[in-house]
């Protein structure tokens, strides 16, 4: 569900026709949908209703400072994977004790940050890291909070570059030395066990994977409070899939994940637990989507091109992930001619393309594509390849809409570089 729809046969976002936006701001353009990421924040916090929980929207998916506010203010606590997230987290109003800090790789220096700015738990991804929050806290003279990230050997099911949950991963503690690293984690003088945490993959379709994996994890819990530790927080991640395609594919609801995580910790009833959720793509990908104009028509012998001024630098998930993103022509024309068309960027690359043999309405040079459910990786996957600025984003809130973040400028590109003196022929 989402607020792109056509009036007449013009694409609107919300109140706001997309052709407006682009006069207004240029292409490429990333366009969110305000009234959209509300909708998709209430309907996963409705679905959890009657079990005690912290939704940590997943930042990575889209870290904008504008939709972090958007979330915030609606409840929201924030997964982050980086220092710089939890700069973007605090910039925009974010309350530190909501945010959870998972990830493989943690510098000492993001550690030191996470514990300075007081967050919820560490989602701790191997021993080696224990032992460095242990070290890094006592050097502060603090306490850390920490989950263990548990590996549950689960497969997700999904593109294999977006499973995380199996033992070949790279993600998480197996749940075999899961008690061991517990035993030791309750031993360190500097470390505070509060929770223990998992998350499989994304753009999950099914719910069977992750009733598996919160059912490992509760397996785990039980033998942990056995062992007399103290879990305050059951975090199962993130993940849940979305519709990508107009037709067919259809991700469980919100509310069929919101049933399965409650019929996982239903053994839980007795004790103190807030079930931790990170979502990211059900949240903020169908809010948004990535406007781009015609440049050129190509029609070939095997293959008609449509190229554009949006590329793989600017959403790469097609090129690297195979993914799908509807494409709609802003403006509607029901007597245009239908051809199957690549929709393909300017880029020196065979791989960018948005879209491949897809049938679409024929748009002339000139005119406007919406690249559809562009909301969540998208932006914070962009790049600079080709020496492309990125693009505009923009938050449109019923019939007003504002720049979130400009595009960038030609001075953006080479800012930090330098043309050092030993480049000076010598002599
Ligand atoms: C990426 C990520 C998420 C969010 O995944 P979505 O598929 O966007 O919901 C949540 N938790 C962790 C640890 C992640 O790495």
């Amino acid at each position: 569900m989402h607020h792109f729809d056509y009036r007449g046969d013009e694409l609107y976002c919300e109140d706001v026709p997309l052709a407006e936006i682009a006069r207004a701001v240029g292409t490429p353009t990333y366009i969110y949908s305000h009234a959209t990421l509300e909708r998709h924040y209430r309907v996963f916090d409705e679905a959890l209703a009657g079990q005690r929980h912290l939704i940590c929207y997943s930042v990575k998916a889209n870290s904008s400072l504008a939709i972090l506010r958007t979330l915030f203010a609606l409840g929201a606590g924030a997964d982050i994977v980086s220092r710089g997230e939890l700069h973007r987290v605090l910039l925009a109003g974010g309350d530190p004790a909501k945010v959870v800090f998972s990830g493989v790789g943690k510098r000492e220096d993001e550690l030191e940050a996470a514990l300075r700015a007081g967050i919820l738990a560490f989602n701790v991804e191997s021993h080696g890291e224990l032992l460095a929050i242990d070290r890094v806290a006592g050097r502060l003279g603090v306490r850390a909070p920490v989950s263990l990230r548990v590996n549950p050997d689960v497969d997700a099911q999904t593109h294999p570059y977006i499973s995380t949950g199996l033992k070949k991963n790279k993600f998480g503690i197996s749940a075999d030395a899961a008690r061991e690293e517990y035993r030791l984690a309750r031993s360190l003088a500097h470390v505070t066990v509060v929770g223990i945490d998992c998350h499989i993959g994304s753009q999950l379709t099914r719910t069977a994977p992750f009733s598996d994996a919160i059912a490992r994890v509760a397996e785990l819990a039980r033998e942990l409070c056995a062992d007399g530790v103290e879990l305050k927080l059951l975090d199962v991640g993130g993940g849940l899939g979305i519709p990508y395609r107009d037709d067919g594919e259809a991700p469980p609801s919100p509310a069929e994940y919101g049933q399965a995580i409650r019929d996982a910790v239903a053994p839980f009833a007795g004790l103190d637990l807030t079930v931790v959720c990170e979502p990211g793509r059900v949240i903020v990908g169908n809010a948004g989507v990535l406007l781009t104009r015609v440049l050129y028509l190509k029609e070939g012998g095997e293959k008609n091109f449509t190229i554009v001024d949006a590329a793989m630098n600017d959403l790469i998930r097609p090129a690297f992930y195979d993914s799908y993103h509807a494409i709609r022509a802003v403006r509607r024309d029901a007597a245009a001619a239908v051809w199957t068309t690549d929709v393909v960027g300017p880029i020196c690359e065979t791989g960018d393309f948005l879209a491949r043999d897809r049938e679409l309405q024929c748009v002339p040079p000139g005119e406007l594509l919406a690249v559809m459910s562009a909301g969540a990786y998208g932006f914070t996957m962009a790049s600079n390849y080709n020496t492309r600025p990125r693009p505009a984003e923009v938050l449109v809130r019923g019939d007003r809409f504002a720049v979130i973040r400009r595009r960038e400028t030609l001075d953006d590109l080479v800012r930090g570089e330098e043309l050092p003196d030993l480049l000076a022929p010598r002599g």
